[in-house]
């Protein structure tokens, strides 16, 4: 509470959803669906970090750059694309895509699906119980369902109470070292990195995971020199080895410089508008305009008032398969919150298993949690596909044979050079790509299977559907793939895998 003695009359919903990122939405969405009432509680954006900080911008900044890729490798139309990209339409295209950093669009939506929303900041202050202080201490007050009154700054608070659930979908932010120079040297984040308004002439990434690695192509292609430092040995770390080698590849060939065993010791920026000196571990230095720090997220959940219902606040939300929080019956936490696979696709997913279990379990109707169930995320653990969107692209969907070894399956890699389908060589001249798929040699099924080359990350919810459905090896010969497309990757792997 802002201001003793004015907190306003509370509101009643079934459902109440703390952060409108892409998975809040969803979950809103089904719980209306399910007939119940839902507010849903935003400090930024509806939307999230996915539409205006994250996937939108950073897609939208990578499309032109890997179009152009892949039109130099066509003969016939190469020399027509040898120029570089026009940046100002590139950076416009963005803008659109995240529809100029305002929300209007996804508001109207979520009140268009029934759900009450209320800009502020949430936090739980007891079980059920969920407070709203606005942004600017504007006052939300409810006038009557699904109406909002917005009266004068004056610091009110207004209470939320859940019947049934209140969902933590409050998603992460980036984390930046605490280094000595970090706060002179003013780093981007994957927010500055997505939402530049115009390309750094030099720029160290640090860290060689998806966020390091596409930022690094999208800004080399759009006129910055990228240097690229990691600590470890290779770029997607949590990939099969080849998918880093590949895009460290291109990445080289495009200009970058990408530098292994590294770590960022100290910054100095001296002059607020000067460059940034960048000190490593191994004693160089490298001086860049601006520095990414791509190095991981934390949960946002450390003034969500976690300790008033015993968890530890900044801590990520242990969940079961329908997304409730441990030790609790109406507590959710879903979306990258709680860490089980911080991607849009899977949050929605999750959404949609937490949103029918929250529906099941308001009418005391059975809760189906078993493997595969209607209210278990199980995909979660044994079907998460994600497309990295460099050039190449790298695709992969559940385990690596490292993780598969690890989990103590009885597996055999498959692999095959993607080059040597008639459809790469028809896509790209010098076509360059590998495909492997994990066959679970006790049940003659796929565990996961990885691609890596042009225009391979359309081709990934086919190998999504046969891991999710545990599709046999002798009903996967069966599915034809139409030819001459890159997808006869799957009958060269499997006619390996049969020894044909
Ligand atoms: C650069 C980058 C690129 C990415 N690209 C992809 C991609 O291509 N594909 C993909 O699947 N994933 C991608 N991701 C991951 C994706 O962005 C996240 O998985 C996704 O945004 C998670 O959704 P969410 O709703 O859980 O959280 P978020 O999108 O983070 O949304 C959380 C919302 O909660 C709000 N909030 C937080 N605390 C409070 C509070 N106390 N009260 C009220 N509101 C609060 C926030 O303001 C925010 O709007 C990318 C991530 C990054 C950083």
């Amino acid at each position: 509470m802002t201001d003793a003695g004015k907190i306003s009359e509370g509101s009643s919903y079934d459902v109440v959803v703390i952060g409108a990122g892409p998975v809040g939405e969803n979950v809103a969405d089904r719980a209306r669906a399910a007939g119940l009432t839902t507010a849903v509680v935003e400090s930024e954006l509806v939307g999230g970090e996915c539409s205006y900080w994250a996937c939108m911008p950073s897609k939208a900044l990578l499309r032109p750059v890997v179009a152009r890729a892949d039109a130099r490798r066509v003969p016939g139309l190469s020399a027509a694309v040898q120029g570089p990209l026009d940046v100002g339409a590139v950076l416009a295209k963005r803008d659109e895509e995240t529809s100029h950093w305002k929300d209007d669009g996804q508001v109207a939506w979520l009140e268009s699906v029934g759900a009450d929303v209320h800009r502020g900041t949430g936090r739980l202050t007891g079980p059920r119980e969920v407070t709203v202080t606005a942004p600017d201490g504007t006052e939300h007050r409810l006038t009557g369902p699904r109406e909002v009154t917005v009266t004068a700054p004056d610091g009110t608070e207004h209470r939320l109470t859940a019947r049934h659930a209140v969902a933590v979908c409050t998603g992460t932010r980036a984390i930046v070292p605490a280094l000595p120079g970090i706060a002179e040297a003013r780093p981007w984040t994957s927010r500055e990195a997505t939402s530049a308004k115009e390309a750094p002439g030099r720029l160290v990434v640090v860290g060689g995971g998806v966020v390091g690695v596409e930022m690094a192509t999208a800004w080399q292609a759009l006129g910055s020199e990228v240097t690229l430092l990691i600590r470890g040995g290779g770029l997607l770390p949590k990939m099969e080895p080849f998918a880093g080698e590949l895009v460290a590849d291109a990445l080289r060939e495009a200009g970058a410089t990408i530098r292994t065993g590294v770590s960022v010791t100290a910054l100095h920026r001296p002059a607020p508008d000067g460059p940034v000196t960048v000190e490593l571990d191994d004693g160089d230095r490298v001086e860049a305009d601006e520095i990414l720090f791509a190095t991981g997220r934390a949960p946002r959940t450390d003034e969500l008032g976690l300790e008033t219902i015993g968890l530890e606040p900044g801590s990520w939300l242990t969940v079961d398969d329908s997304c409730l929080v441990e030790g609790t019956d109406w507590l959710y936490a879903v979306g990258d919150v709680n860490h089980r696979a911080l991607l849009t696709h899977q949050g929605k997913y999750q959404a949609r298993i937490a949103g029918a279990a929250i529906a099941a379990r308001a009418a005391k109707a059975p809760v189906d949690t078993a493997p595969w169930g209607a209210h278990a995320a199980t995909a979660d653990h044994a079907a998460v596909p994600q497309v990295v969107f460099t050039d190449p692209e790298a695709a992969s969907v559940g385990l690596t044979l490292a993780e598969a070894e690890r989990a103590g399956h009885r597996v055999r890699a498959v692999d095959h050079d993607l080059a040597a389908v008639a459809g790469s060589g028809l896509y790209a001249d010098g076509y360059r790509g590998r495909a492997r798929m994990i066959v679970d040699l006790d049940r003659e099924i796929l565990l996961g299977v990885t691609f890596v080359g042009p225009g391979i990350g359309e081709l990934l919810h086919s190998a999504t559907v046969a891991v999710a459905g545990e599709v046999p090896i002798a009903r996967l010969w069966h599915a034809v793939p139409a030819y001459p497309t890159i997808s006869e990757v799957w009958l060269r792997l499997l006619e390996s895998f049969r020894g044909q």
